[in-house]
């Protein structure tokens, strides 16, 4: 997104100021896309697609890595005493999967593959499998796939996927994710798209037309769903913290994020 300035959308926090007071001292999770508040789109409910917003760490809004923040009250939503602070941060991410079953109605038998065994990956395979459904993950790192099947997730090398999946979600975040997951969805089957590096893939998109498939694209999602999965438990993430580091050591947590089998490095600002 070409951004520069703190990065960070992944956060919970405790309310400093705010002109609503009885905000004030909550502890909250926001979503990340602030709109204008008068466009169609904002006033339709979708600020997240509203074509001036801002994004927090990713489009003209200083992120989580910080001691403060700034988002819109109606960015804000209160997390239940029963999540504590290392399971809020996943609400973010966890919405972004749910986003999935807001987009598509999906038949509780069918098969679906979710290829990328990164962060992204990992936590829709864990929310779709919490919600009942059959996934299998495809991946190239064998200690996360490892890891991954350790904690109950059919995971495994993406070479050895065979066609027939009803639905594949490409979470790989490279531009071959597309092409590959054409390849495993059966024939009027769907494919969802959580990668944003698809943009740069070379597609046939032949096999799209004479499969008759469904291609969605699929961003950011709401956060009630995420907050009442976290705090039913329905859906344990704790697992895939890898570290928690002080703010001062982000560099450090970079590091230790991009280091394979870690999953989540989660940084601590006070
Ligand atoms: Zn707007």
């Amino acid at each position: 997104m070409n951004y520069r300035g703190v990065l960070g959308h992944e956060f919970v926090g405790k309310v400093l100021r705010s002109d609503n007071s009885a905000l004030i001292g909550r502890r909250v999770v926001g979503e990340i896309n602030a709109g204008c508040g008068r466009c169609d789109a904002c006033r339709g409910g979708l600020a997240r697609h509203c074509a001036g917003r801002t994004v927090l760490g990713i489009v003209g809004r200083d992120g989580a890595f910080a001691e403060r923040l700034s988002l819109p009250n109606s960015n804000l939503h209160c997390v239940p005493d029963s999540v504590p602070d290392e399971l809020a941060v996943f609400v973010e991410p966890v919405a972004a999967a749910y986003e999935i079953l807001d987009q598509l109605v999906i038949p509780s038998e069918n098969r679906i593959c979710v290829l990328g065994d990164g962060r992204m990956g990992a936590i829709v395979a864990f929310t779709l499998a919490a919600e009942g459904f059959a996934v299998t993950l495809g991946g190239h790192h064998r200690e996360k796939l490892g890891r991954l099947a350790a904690l109950g997730i059919a995971a495994v090398e993406e070479r050895a996927l065979a066609p027939g999946f009803d639905v594949v979600v490409d979470a790989t975040g490279r531009s071959e994710g597309f092409n590959r997951a054409l390849q495993l969805v059966r024939a009027r089957g769907t494919l969802v798209l959580k990668s944003t590096a698809a943009s740069s893939a070379a597609m046939n998109l032949a096999p799209v037309v004479v499969n008759e498939i469904t291609v969605v694209g699929s961003r950011c999602g709401r956060f009630e769903p995420a907050l009442a999965a976290l705090a039913s438990r329905k859906l344990e993430l704790r697992p895939l913290i890898s570290a928690t580091l002080p703010l001062e050591d982000g560099v450090r947590a970079m590091e230790l994020a991009a280091t394979a089998p870690n999953f989540k490095v989660l940084l601590r600002p006070s």
